[in-house]
């Protein structure tokens, strides 16, 4: 079977192939093979109970509570009236300043919230939810963990500043929080994890530093030193998180002051974040490589389409869903292949990548595409994947599967490259994640149709498991 079948819908083509294994997919495989079966039982050679094997998915990894949540969310989300009632109730207990509300305050709501929304969603309130969570994701095959640390702060369209999470109105204060959280977030990562960290979440002080695009007080550039330190110490990479434009010439320009710094000899411990969605996306890209290049550091890139589309200024961004797929699809190739980004393959600049994103086509493309490249020894960069927790696990699940699988064949194939796949955590109280987790869903809303299939995906897999199959996980 080819990538593009392994991964979702066909690459560039609106026929619904018979890939993710819904379960319409499914009950065809099973009376075809049922069909062959029944020939061989008449011929004496095969038993029929044994040729009925149903495929696996990727999903058999996942744990059972995990795939039950997955169905339970589902339905809220791609139900139009269940998901404005589920929205209504989250956007109350994400915003409320009342104990009645505050999951972390009111045990029956706690009771409620955690299981049933934060679990699913988030690492853990503590150190000992954490590694467990940690735990459970190296199990089912992740090569790691990307923690996040989630304050931040976005900025209303009349300027004003809403920040998720306490706030103190002293700059110092706030960068050492936030300094001290990044900190501590990254004692609870092992080697070759991940630093996930948002620039705004170090204060309105910051902040407005960073909407006028002045130079970071010292107090950051002092705190960030200390954080990339320790990552370095841990053997982690950091990555910084892209935000609203109001705030990204400063966020690009501070991120690539830390890159200069830290990523040297030929290694990036920073990445900074690309958004497809923005139409000077591949401009900056090209910017970005060429200082880096003049400059003699490396360029580390994490690329996502962007998540701001709601509040921010629609004139930057991409026309339609098409220009924005097109976009991150072209720069993933040209990364890949060192080509229209202002350098020839031959003399293309050392880079590292990062693909972020849930679109099943996106990520198909950029498997075959490493996967071709490597076998004409053309390829610039070994991409390393990632997914949210608790979303698009069907797609997560099979990169790791086909990582697997690659890893097999290893010793038989020449120019065999291996990907790395990865998760992306919050962590934090459960009402500071409520507010994270509420963005989340407004910027996924639109994939609704591609959850219907993750749904048929997860529903296949409790079929296999009810009806005998192991699951790999626990
Ligand atoms: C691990 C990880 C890290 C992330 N980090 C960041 C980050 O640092 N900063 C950030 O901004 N986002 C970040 N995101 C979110 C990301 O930008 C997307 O919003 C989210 O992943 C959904 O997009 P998708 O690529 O999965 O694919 P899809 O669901 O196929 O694409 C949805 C995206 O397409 C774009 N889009 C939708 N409709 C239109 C339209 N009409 N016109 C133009 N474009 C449109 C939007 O960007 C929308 O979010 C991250 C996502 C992941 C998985």
């Amino acid at each position: 079977m080819s990538i593009n079948t392994m991964f979702g819908r066909a690459v560039g083509s609106n026929v619904r192939l018979c890939v993710v294994p819904s379960l319409q997919c499914e009950r065809s495989a099973r009376k075809v093979i049922l069909a062959t079966a029944r020939r061989k039982y008449s011929d004496y050679t095969v038993a029929p109970r044994e040729a009925v094997v149903v495929p696996a998915s990727g999903l058999e990894r996942l744990p059972t509570v995990n795939i039950l949540r997955n169905l339970l969310l589902g339905s809220l989300f791609t139900s139009p009236l269940l998901f404005r009632v589920g929205m209504t109730v989250l956007s109350g207990i994400a915003n409320s300043r009342s104990a009645l509300l505050n999951p972390d305050a009111n045990p029956i709501l706690r009771a409620l919230v955690k299981p049933l929304v934060y679990d699913q969603f988030c690492a853990g309130t503590n150190q000992h939810e954490i590694y467990k969570t940690r735990d459970t994701i190296k199990r089912m095959g992740f090569s790691g963990i990307i923690l996040c640390y989630g304050k931040e702060i976005q900025v209303s369209s009349s300027g004003g500043l809403h920040s998720t999470g306490r706030g103190d109105s002293n700059q110092s204060l706030e960068i050492n929080m936030w300094r001290d959280g990044n900190l501590k977030t990254l004692d609870m990562v092992g080697e070759g994890d991940w630093l996930g960290m948002k620039l705004t979440g170090a204060g309105p002080g910051v902040t407005n530093a960073l909407m006028k695009n002045e130079d970071p007080p010292e107090e950051f550039t002092a705190a960030m030193n200390a954080i990339c330190d320790k990552a370095l110490e841990k053997n982690c990479r950091i990555w910084v998180d892209a935000e609203q434009q109001v705030l990204q010439t400063a966020i690009d320009r501070w991120t690539i002051d830390v890159m200069r710094r830290y990523n040297n000899n030929g290694k990036a411990l920073v990445y900074n974040t690309i958004q497809a969605y923005l139409k000077a996306s591949r401009t900056k890209l090209k910017d970005q490589l060429a200082i880096a290049e003049r400059e003699g550091w490396t360029l580390a890139v994490k690329l996502v389409r962007g998540a701001y589309i709601a509040n921010d200024q629609r004139n930057l961004i991409h026309d339609t869903k098409q220009d924005t797929d097109n976009s991150y699809n072209g720069i993933v190739r040209d990364l890949l292949s060192g080509t229209n980004l202002g350098f020839s393959p031959e003399n293309f600049p050392r880079v590292q990548l990062f693909l972020a994103g849930h679109n099943p086509e996106s990520v198909a493309r950029a498997w075959d595409l490493v996967q071709s490249l490597s076998n004409q020894n053309k390829l610039k960069v070994l991409p390393d994947f990632g997914q949210l927790q608790g979303m698009a696990d069907e797609l997560g699940c099979k990169v790791v599967k086909r990582c697997e699988d690659l890893e097999g064949q290893k010793s038989e194939k020449a120019n065999v490259v291996i990907p790395k796949a990865y998760k992306c955590l919050t962590w934090g109280s459960i009402q500071e994640c409520m507010q994270y987790l509420l963005r989340r869903i407004i910027e996924n809303r639109g994939g609704a149709d591609r959850m219907k299939d993750g749904m048929a995906a997860n529903w296949a897999e409790l079929k296999r498991r009810v009806t005998g199959g192991r699951a790999l996980s626990r």
